[in-house]
């Protein structure tokens, strides 16, 4: 059983940063504003991340890292959005069979902080104990894969990983720019990704893609919409973490479809896509697309190639210079589909190829205007 179980979890866990990526959703949907990481041998030996989220309640330790357990039901309302982004109390339970998992928790007006360690599935016995600390939750993911021989041999050197790592918390930090990130290396004494709390205006709502108020009546579709407060902070967010020289460049694009536009085709389907692209190629050597979709950082290479067909075809970029593209979408929970398995990050949604085709033509549109 423990066998299927580990092969299971390296379904779900690839490396330390498919760990993190599932680490920081728990951190956000635990409503913390101040995520820091902290890594060994590029989260091989250590990987930690420490919130100020809601914490986890003192009856809930025995069972939060058994397979299905999950405390989003009511949270995320409809099934379907759960099984749609992994919901399912998989994340916890799987990192417990392939490496050794410490959490340490304090909910708010509870007397003191709790700390338990877990192995396979379940709370190792006598290692609940009562601690000191502050309302947040510390989870420490140690000697990953330590039994699965074949895929730690797979793991790339300590700097390799590393780098993954930062990759994850970088586009979570371009994507929440409420929320305060930062990681470093255990004996580092900066953090490489500090980005500091940027506080929203209480009218810009959320950093999530949540309403935003003004936006909604103006905006013509497919123009460039007045810069919400949200996508300021972003763009602020994004200068701290690629550069003044990518932030300066970049402009606000928005593409929905609206009710009084009933597409025959969309009929009933809302798409709201937020797009920050860069007006210009910049020093890189790859292309940097960032995409969420509700919320989660996902992958669409379809929306990636047709992104860069529409940077190729207005702004040819040479082998030192490359677009910067971050969009979020939302889109109905149902109609997307993470193909295979509930935490690849490959994705597929509903109309997806109309979708993409207006992105690029929207784009190219976009980008002849803002270069004429
Ligand atoms: P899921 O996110 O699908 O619910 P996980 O295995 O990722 O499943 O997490 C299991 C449960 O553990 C969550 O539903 C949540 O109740 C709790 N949890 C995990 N991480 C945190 C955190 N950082 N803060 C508060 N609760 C957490
Ligand atoms: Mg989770």
């Amino acid at each position: 059983e423990s066998v299927v179980n580990r092969v299971a979890a390296g379904e779900v866990i690839h490396g330390p940063h498919s760990a993190l990526k599932e680490l920081i959703e728990n951190s956000l949907d635990a409503s913390a504003t101040q995520i820091s990481i902290l890594c060994k041998d590029g989260g091989k030996k250590l990987l930690q991340i420490t919130d100020n989220g809601i914490g986890i309640r003192e009856e809930d330790l025995e069972i939060v890292c058994e397979r299905h357990t999950t405390s989003k039901l009511e949270k995320f309302e409809d099934l379907e959005a759960m099984e749609t982004f992994g919901f399912r109390g998989e994340a916890l339970a799987s990192m417990t069979y392939v490496a050794d998992v410490t959490i340490t928790t304090a909910r708010s007006g509870g007397k003191c902080a709790w700390k338990a360690s877990y192995r396979d599935g379940k709370m190792r016995e006598g290692t609940k104990e009562m601690c000191a600390g502050v309302t947040g939750t510390t989870i420490a993911v140690e000697n990953l894969f330590y039994n699965v021989k074949t895929r730690r041999n797979a793991l790339k050197s300590g700097a390799e990983e590393y780098a993954k790592i930062l990759d994850v918390v970088t586009r979570y930090a371009s994507s929440r720019p409420d929320v305060a990130f930062s990681c470093r290396k255990v004996g580092e004494t900066r953090a490489t990704v500090n980005a500091p709390l940027v506080v929203l205006s209480s009218s810009g709502g959320g950093g999530s893609e949540g309403e935003r108020e003004g936006d909604r009546e103006n905006g013509e579709e497919n123009e460039p919409s007045p810069s919400s407060s949200s996508q300021k902070c972003r763009l602020e967010r994004i200068g701290q973490i690629y550069g003044p020289t990518v932030s300066k460049e970049l402009l606000p694009l928005r593409l929905k479809t609206n009710n009084d536009k009933l597409e025959k085709k969309m009929a009933q389907f809302h798409m709201e896509c937020d797009i920050l692209y860069s007006n210009a190629n910049y020093k890189a050597k790859k292309t940097t697309f960032i995409l969420f979709i509700n919320g989660r950082l996902v992958e669409c290479s379809a929306l990636k190639r047709a992104i860069e067909t529409a940077y190729q075809s207005v702004l040819p970029s040479s082998s030192r210079e490359k677009p910067f593209v971050f969009l979020s979408m939302k889109l109905p929970f149902k109609d997307v589909d993470v193909n295979v398995h509930p935490t690849k990050r490959e994705v597929h949604f509903m109309h997806q190829e109309e979708i993409v085709e207006r992105v690029q033509t929207a784009l190219e549109k976009a980008l002849v205007k803002s270069n004429a």
